[in-house]
């Protein structure tokens, strides 16, 4: 039995491996030159950069898939951070956050006013959500009835009225916090799937006990090592990869996919897995098959603007991850989902992966990999937008930090909304696909599996359960559950 597999996202890769265990024969296409889809890495001079994900949870995920059938022993290690992000305000306030309930809830008692027996309590609610619908809504598929008849998912209702499913994030976090810094640091975990707190649901607030509660890891040798990891577990499997190679069509006759085509021929297989885009897998590759419309014209999650600066300080303030609030959060999210353009003062991320992987930058400087969070494409002119975003962002780090960035920044690139898309083939530069802004955006995700082509299958952040690297990775094992079914595989 032969299977393809379109990109070579972490998805992709992950659903290729998978497949190559139960036994197809599996060949993997990938439009790009190189494998890792958004997790990939690039040398600017004298620094090197990740380019997409910097933040990394759940490492055992990665580990599981690299223990996959006997084979050599891929070597992937991680360090531990001690510290989850470094947070500064507009008001000088810098909070440097740690990682544990214990030391979350006194350091947000001693810095924030907040009641550390409250926050303690508050936290261990979250990791008990997290646990009760791990295994209903992010280990399996949603949309398959046997899923719903099992004592997983009465664990789940009974927590219900914990989850604060009826109001947003905003809601929910503004009623339990003291302080509205202590709301917006748990607002911002919105965004790890592109979506807003002031229009999530309160549910979503679990994403932040994987970040406070266990922490976040940084992969040994930057984030591009969990690619080069996954990536030498799939050629252990015998996947084969075929690069600058995209695929123009999924092939299917009355209701069985049975190849794909490519510019200049066509590949007969048993099964597919599309790692691209739902949205545009449809309207690119199955052009005379309705899709599910309803899950397709839903809002869609935000993209970014990326600036790539090789600097040449150090600076003892900062961290990993830091964030650098904006001080009209609300009405930066209505810039982003509704306005579809950037406020003057917006969050800023930076990353800086050389405060624990020395050789990324050279001696006394740093690597910084700074985000801010931006519309989907919809015509802007990004090219003057980045100017502005650039100069405000400089203003923006310069005031906190007392300094002049402009002259430090020895190399420099940058990614953009429409550069994206170009990239990874991403929904109008969309990263996550839908955004999670509704009540039922959970079940708004495309399922792992066709409804209407036996043998097709999707993996990745854009279909169920969602956005991140740990949730693409649980979506090539929802498409392992699904072939198993479906091809009679024990
Ligand atoms: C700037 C940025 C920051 C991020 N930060 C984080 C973070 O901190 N933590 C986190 O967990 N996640 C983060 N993400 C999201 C993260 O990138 C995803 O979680 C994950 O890497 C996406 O994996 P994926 O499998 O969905 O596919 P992708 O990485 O999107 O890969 C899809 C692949 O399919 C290929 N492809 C598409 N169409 C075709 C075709 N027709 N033929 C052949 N190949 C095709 C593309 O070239 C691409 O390689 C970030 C993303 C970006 C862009």
């Amino acid at each position: 039995m032969k299977a393809v597999v379109i990109g070579s996202g972490i998805g992709g890769m992950a659903s290729a491996i998978r497949l190559a265990s139960l036994g197809f024969e599996t060949d993997v296409f990938e439009q790009n030159p190189f494998y890792g889809g958004k997790i990939n890495s690039k040398k600017i001079g004298s620094y090197r950069f990740d380019r997409g994900p910097s933040v990394f949870t759940e490492p055992h995920l990665v580990d599981e898939l690299l223990d996959i059938s006997k084979g050599t022993k891929i070597h992937f290690d991680c360090h531990k951070l001690d510290v989850s992000c470094c947070y500064f305000f507009e008001d000088g306030k810098r909070l440097a956050l740690p990682v544990g309930k214990e030391a979350v809830a006194a350091c947000l008692s001693k810095e924030l006013g907040e009641d550390q027996d409250h926050i303690k309590k508050l936290l261990n609610r979250l990791e008990l959500n997290y646990k009760a619908v791990s295994p209903v809504f992010i280990k399996v598929s949603l949309h398959r009835l046997k899923q719903w008849l099992n004592i997983n998912v009465f664990k789940a209702i009974a927590r219900i009225p914990f989850y604060g499913l009826f109001s947003s994030m905003n809601t929910v976090n503004r009623k339990n916090f003291e302080n509205p810094k202590t709301t917006q640091i748990f607002n911002r975990f919105a965004t790890y799937n592109g979506s807003s707190p002031f229009k999530s649901p309160g549910m979503f607030n679990i994403i932040s006990h994987l970040e406070l509660n266990i922490g976040p890891y940084m992969p040994k040798g930057g984030m591009v090592s969990i690619s080069d990891a996954v990536y030498q577990k799939a050629i252990d499997m015998g996947v084969r990869f075929h690069f600058n190679t995209r695929v123009a069509q999924i092939l299917y006759s009355s209701d069985r996919v049975n190849g794909v085509a490519l510019s200049n021929k066509e590949i007969p297989c048993d099964l597919v897995t599309s790692n691209m885009d739902v949205h545009y897998t449809y309207e690119k590759l199955l052009p005379g098959l309705k899709g599910p419309s309803k899950i397709l014209n839903q809002e869609k999650s935000t993209s970014a603007i990326v600036f790539y600066w090789g600097i040449k300080k150090s600076f003892e303030k900062l961290d990993v991850h830091n964030i650098f609030f904006s001080k009209a959060y609300e009405s930066e999210f209505d810039h982003l989902f509704n306005k579809k353009t950037l406020i003057d003062d917006p969050t800023v991320y930076v990353h800086i992966s050389s405060k624990l992987e020395r050789s990324d930058a050279p001696e006394g400087c740093e690597n910084w990999f700074v985000m801010v969070n931006a519309p989907i494409d919809s015509g802007q002119d990004w090219e003057s937008q980045k100017q502005k975003l650039r100069s405000n962002v400089l203003k923006k780090l310069n005031r906190i930090l007392k300094e002049d960035l402009e002259t430090l920044i020895e190399v420099e690139e940058n990614i953009d909304p429409i550069m994206m898309e170009r990239m990874y083939s991403g929904k109008n530069g969309s990263i996550y696909g839908n955004a999670s802004n509704t009540m039922m955006s959970s079940f708004y995700r495309h399922p792992n599996f066709s409804p209407i082509i036996k043998g097709l299958y999707f993996s990745g952040v854009t279909v169920h359960p969602g956005g991140g690297i740990p949730l693409a990775l649980n979506s090539a094992a929802i498409v392992e559950k699904c072939v198993r079914r479906d091809f009679s595989i024990s």
